[in-house]
């Protein structure tokens, strides 16, 4: 596996996977891998000829008061793991080849953007949809791949594509969970061994709603017991639980198919986010 840190040599070492017409799959992360982002790098092995994966933590998507710098970053036992998953090439610039001075220009994310996980982190979406845009036009992959974990950042990035005319196709991973329910996260790593097991009461709490709601039980009712039932569970807070139509993250009074339980909440410095299908 090539560790390429400029364009040009990416755009050469693309050009050679394409050739023949082969097929070429990226996989977006910021690194600290877990079994989340190799199901992703799985699935792009099945899907396309060739997977790229990029890791770059990405400055401009972090709030002044977020934990950028204390974000987890070791690239050789990353770089280890997606060796062993058969990816072809890492992509891994340095922030002063993403951003060269005098960068000027950025996506902004609309209504999609403004509310749940938009609402906490003011502009943490123009950021990854920025980020996304560039990896897309330095690696001009065939397909993309992210996962179901950042629902919101998943039909945001759908949208972008959509928007801006990529001809990539976008493809959403299961969210890929530990054996008590939690979803894995690269931030999973803050939490204590106490916390740890605290957290559970995160992703139940929500199942508990999914199938409630499903069930035809009132909504915020539901809503609201789910809610006091994480902060129960040992969270400080929710900073938000509600149900979204699963394309246009319009927030919903009711059930309806293709609806989606998105939350977020924090235990201690820690803030973890989740979603469920409803029915
Ligand atoms: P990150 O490194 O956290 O930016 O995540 C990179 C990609 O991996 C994103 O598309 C995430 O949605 C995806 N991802 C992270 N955790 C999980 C998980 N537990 N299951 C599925 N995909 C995940």
């Amino acid at each position: 596996m090539q560790i390429i840190r400029d364009i040009a040599t990416l755009h050469r070492a693309v050009a050679a996977l394409k050739q023949g017409g082969k097929s070429v799959a990226l996989v977006p992360t910021m690194g600290a891998l877990h079994e989340g982002h190799i199901s992703l790098v799985r699935m792009g092995r099945r899907v396309a000829d060739h997977v790229v994966a990029s890791i770059f933590v990405n400055p401009t998507q972090f709030g002044p008061n977020e934990d950028f710098a204390a974000y987890p970053r070791d690239e050789a036992r990353d770089a280890g793991m997606l060796v062993e998953e058969g990816v072809a090439l890492l992509w891994a610039p340095d922030v002063g080849v993403m951003y060269p001075a005098g960068h000027a220009t950025h996506i902004e994310v609309a209504e999609l953007g403004a509310d749940y996980c938009g609402a906490a982190r003011p502009g943490h979406f123009d950021g990854v949809a920025t980020v996304v845009a560039k990896l897309f036009n330095q690696v001009r992959p065939d397909i993309a791949i992210f996962g179901e974990k950042d629902w919101q950042q998943l039909a945001i990035i759908r949208r972008m594509a959509r928007d801006l005319d990529f001809d990539i196709d976008i493809l959403g991973a299961p969210i890929a969970r530990a054996d008590d329910g939690l979803a894995l996260s690269s931030r999973n790593a803050y939490l204590s061994p106490e916390q740890r097991k605290a957290a559970v009461s995160f992703p139940k709490a929500l199942q508990t709603a999914a199938a409630a709601l499903a069930n035809g039980d009132d909504m915020y009712e539901t809503l609201a017991k789910a809610e006091a039932a994480i902060i129960a569970g040992g969270f400080d807070s929710v900073d938000y639980i509600a149900l979204a139509d699963a394309d246009s993250l319009e927030q919903l009074a009711t059930f309806r198919a293709s609806a989606r339980l998105l939350a977020a909440a924090r235990m201690g410095k820690t803030r973890l986010i989740d979603n469920y299908p409803v029915g």
